[in-house]
């Protein structure tokens, strides 16, 4: 496979994006707002880490700044994961629609099953120029804990994972494939015992460990550096769908669709495309059952959410008049968070990215067709890309293109779907296990 291509190519458009579309990147020209996408984002960090900040963004400076680190990170990915991920023409569902033709960019095809190996493999190499032997992470559903856990066997770090009681009694088989990979999985059991919970206990345990320690942040999110950090990593979807989808369909698509939880997919496929205002871009959040119900996950496109500080920086938050976060709601675990990318908020402000939100039953819907049409399961959080694309894919035409980030696999969530579509045989098979260990 030819990855020629992403070390030049991805590299000199990286040092575009860095004049342009984003402001992350002249940054450290202006100390005062280090850090800041329009007035989103930050560093709000304790004293005791300022140090560990300091050598950490010193780290990512040189390494961003040189060829061959590139160069390593594209290798890695080429051969332990599964880069370049193809680009599906769907034209089985583009027929259904009979609009623009529907192309999917593969990233369930990744090591691990979803994009999120593109940030933590970088983060892993990070780790071993600075010379630290351990990492720690959060995990709300576990898929960044499995993730990271899986760097960490690979380069040989001890590892930690956070992660709330609740969550550890919810997500079973990710906590065993963890555990199976050398990781420690602590059990948080302070607050709401989820995520939230889970990030604090992993701050604190970073600033008693700073000398060996590196937390390795799942998404676009937390204090700067790590949009920046985890944006340049998982820019290498966008860059390749960039050539995949001229090289196929002959131009540029007119829109592309992505999930967001975080917003690390959608940031990574959107990189490709910022530059081309004629790309409209489309983030879509958890709509859960209804932007009425309270029950959602929808921060930009339900307006409920408001400007906030709160996990090191400043975004728009789901929370109440007193500033405490609210509970949060979504079929797809991975979309189920009070915050959202400080750059994405940004570019939603400026109007470079549309959002959208899908309720639990459009994705179960739209998860159903993809797999009856073309053959993919889509985990439940790439559906809600899927869902957005299809409302709109009829009143394009067929010299419009679109594509579909589709974040990861969706074989992790056959708990969920089988519940969801309320099989029976399945059920009759889990009442057998359970009746197997004793239940
Ligand atoms: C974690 C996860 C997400 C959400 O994270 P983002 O940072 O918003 O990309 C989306 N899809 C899948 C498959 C995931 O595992």
């Amino acid at each position: 496979m030819d990855t020629d291509f992403l070390c030049n190519q991805v590299y000199s458009d990286l040092f575009q994006l860095n004049h342009t579309s984003l402001t992350i990147h002249n940054l450290m020209n202006k100390p005062a707002k280090t850090g800041y996408y329009g007035e989103w984002g930050g560093a709000f960090i304790p004293e005791v880490l300022y140090e560990t900040f300091r050598e950490l963004n010193a780290a990512f400076r040189t390494a961003k700044a040189d060829p061959a680190f590139w160069r390593e990170y594209v290798a890695l990915m080429s051969t332990y994961s599964c880069r370049p991920t193809p680009l599906t023409h769907a034209d089985n569902l583009s027929r259904h629609f009979g609009g623009a033709r529907i192309f999917i960019k593969r990233e369930d095809l990744n090591h691990t099953g979803a994009h999120k190996a593109n940030n933590v493999m970088g983060q892993g190499l990070l780790v071993k120029r600075m010379g630290k032997k351990r990492v720690i992470a959060e995990t709300g559903a576990g898929q960044h804990g499995v993730a990271t856990a899986t760097m960490a066997a690979k380069f040989g770090f001890e590892c930690t994972i956070y992660m709330g009681e609740e969550d550890v009694a919810r997500q079973r088989p990710n906590v065993f494939w963890m555990e199976k990979l050398g990781a420690t999985v602590v059990s948080v059991t302070s607050g709401s015992k989820t995520l939230k919970d889970a990030i604090n206990e992993a701050f604190r345990d970073w600033v008693t460990r700073m000398e060996d320690t590196h937390y390795v942040m799942g998404t676009v999110c937390g204090p700067h550096p790590f949009p920046e950090m985890v944006a340049w990593f998982q820019s290498i979807i966008g860059i390749e769908a960039k050539k995949q989808i001229t090289e196929q369909f002959g131009g540029q698509p007119s829109r592309v669709y992505a999930c967001v939880g975080g917003g690390s997919n959608a940031m990574g496929i959107f990189q490709g495309f910022l530059d081309d205002p004629k790309v409209e871009l489309v983030g879509v959040e958890a709509g859960g059952q209804g932007l009425d119900s309270g029950k959602h996950a929808s921060r930009l496109a339900a307006r409920d959410a408001s400007a906030g500080v709160a996990q090191g920086y400043k975004t728009m938050f789901l929370q109440n008049s007193d500033g405490q976060m609210m509970d949060t709601h979504s079929v797809a675990a991975g979309l189920d968070y009070v915050g959202v990318s400080p750059i994405l908020t940004d570019l939603w402000q400026k109007g470079r990215v549309r959002f959208g939100a899908a309720t639990d039953a459009e994705v179960m819907a739209a998860l159903d067709l993809t797999i009856k049409k073309e053959g993919i399961i889509p985990a439940l959080e790439s559906s809600h890309a899927f869902v957005q694309a299809f409302k709109e894919a009829g009143d394009m035409g067929s010299n419009d293109a679109i594509i579909i980030n589709m974040s990861g696999r969706g074989d992790k969530d056959i708990f969920t779907i089988a519940h969801a579509f309320d099989d029976p045989s399945w059920k009759e098979f889990i009442r057998k296990k359970g009746i197997e260990y004793g239940a």
